[in-house]
């Protein structure tokens, strides 16, 4: 790292910006994190709250070392705390055969994860929130998680290692040929030895203002906060929701006026909280007007939660995931620049491993080679035209 006024700057006060931050200070770095809005302002604070499994082994692999991390933070005392067991997936579809290939499909790849296809009576008996005629594909796991606390607990702890927290309008990196040196907040130069970028849907657009490098997207959900009156003991989601994560420049534009939300553009999901359940969802490529979606989501919802349908409702959120085109986050250096690195690209995953790749990109910044599978790789997108 060279000398700067700090060690690292971290961009971003996301789940993944935090995270590094408590890492990096950690081992004695002098840290400066930076974040344009406030903490946990994007996805981060705003997602569904369920830490769950992916079913890609890159993907997985990062978040069972997140599971280890949030261990240790539930017993740092800073507001964040893992369940001790999770509550369990309910994978649920009207058609047997959905529930039986997701079940099907997640065993091939992860022998070890136990899944069961319940119906009907059968299934209402282990979960009687759920609507008659209805089949799941249970799985053992899913961590019910308040939003926004793993990112706060992150915050606290990088904090009280001496990270200095400045909010100011986005910042843009300072360039010395190809090496970053710092980078400018509110027209003021922060340098620094090193700086990490994480600011997940943003993030193309801080490595490459010229906007022609862009692997990651935003894929806009709306979550609908519900106050059931007999909220559901697993989480839920629809049977195949993964194939509406993939990758779709031609996605459904959830701005365009003549066209009135429809139902069959939710995906439903649904995690019961404390208070108000989250319900959702939708993945869109332009930023949505929330409360327009908010019929439609709830009308899915009742198709498997009847109880949805009579619920208060307690608010409406809408954030952006963060949705690298191949599903993998960026973990690592910023190909054709010093001193640069990234950590962004998680998708609906990144409350389940961010902190993972946070750790893998921390330790890099340290120089304490860490080994970062070839698959997050920054340099599989070239590099970054800017
Ligand atoms: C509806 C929905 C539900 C979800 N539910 C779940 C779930 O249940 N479980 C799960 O694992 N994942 C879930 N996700 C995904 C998860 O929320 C995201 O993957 C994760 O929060 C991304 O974290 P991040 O830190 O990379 O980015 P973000 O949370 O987007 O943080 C990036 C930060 O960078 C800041 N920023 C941007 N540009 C700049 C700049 N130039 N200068 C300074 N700051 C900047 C932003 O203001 C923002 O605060 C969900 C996502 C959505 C949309």
């Amino acid at each position: 790292m060279r000398d700067g006024a700090v060690d690292v700057i971290v961009v971003g006060g996301g789940i993944v910006g935090t995270a590094a931050a408590a890492f990096l200070a950690e081992a004695g770095a002098r840290v400066l994190l930076v974040e344009r809005e406030g903490l946990a302002s994007g996805a981060s604070g705003a997602n569904s709250g369920v830490v769950q499994h992916p079913f890609d082994p890159a993907m997985a692999a990062l978040y069972r070392t997140t599971l280890a991390l949030y261990r240790d933070l539930s017993a740092n005392g800073v507001g964040f705390r893992l369940p001790d067991e999770p509550a369990g997936m309910l994978f649920v579809s009207p058609r047997e055969a959905a529930a039986r290939t997701e079940a099907a499909t997640i065993t091939a790849a992860f022998p070890e994860l136990s899944t069961e296809v319940v119906g009907g009576a059968a299934l209402q008996a282990i979960e009687p929130a759920v609507g008659p005629g209805l089949w799941a594909c249970r799985v053992d796991i899913g961590y019910p998680v308040v939003p926004a606390a793993s990112t706060y607990g992150y915050a606290t702890l990088a904090e009280a290692r001496g990270t200095v927290v400045r909010q100011g309008r986005g910042a843009s990196l300072e360039l010395d040929g190809d090496t970053v040196v710092g980078v400018r907040v509110d027209g003021r130069l922060l340098t620094a030895g090193a700086v990490l970028v994480a600011a997940g849907p943003w993030t193309p657009g801080v490595l490459d203002p010229t906007d022609r490098w862009a692997p990651i997207q935003p894929r806009w959900g709306v979550v609908v906060e519900a106050e059931l009156a007999a909220p559901p003991r697993h989480a839920l989601e629809e049977a195949g929701i993964d194939t509406v994560m993939e990758w779709s420049p031609a996605g459904t534009d959830g701005t365009t006026p003549a066209r009135e939300p429809a139902v069959e553009a939710v995906e439903f999901s649904l995690v019961p909280q404390p208070g108000a359940s989250s319900v959702g969802s939708t993945f869109l490529d332009a930023e949505p007007d929330a409360g327009r979606w908010i019929e439609p989501i709830l009308l899915r919802a009742a198709r498997f939660v009847p109880g949805v349908a009579d619920a208060p409702i307690r608010g409406v959120r809408a954030c952006a995931r963060p949705q690298c085109v191949d599903g993998r986050p960026l973990v690592g250096r910023v190909p054709g620049r010093e001193r640069l690195f990234v950590c962004a690209g998680h998708g609906p995953w990144g409350i389940s491993t961010g902190p993972a790749s946070a750790r893998l990109v921390a330790d890099l910044v340290l120089g304490r080679d860490p080994v970062i599978p070839a698959e997050l790789d920054p340099g599989r997108f070239g590099v970054p035209a800017a």
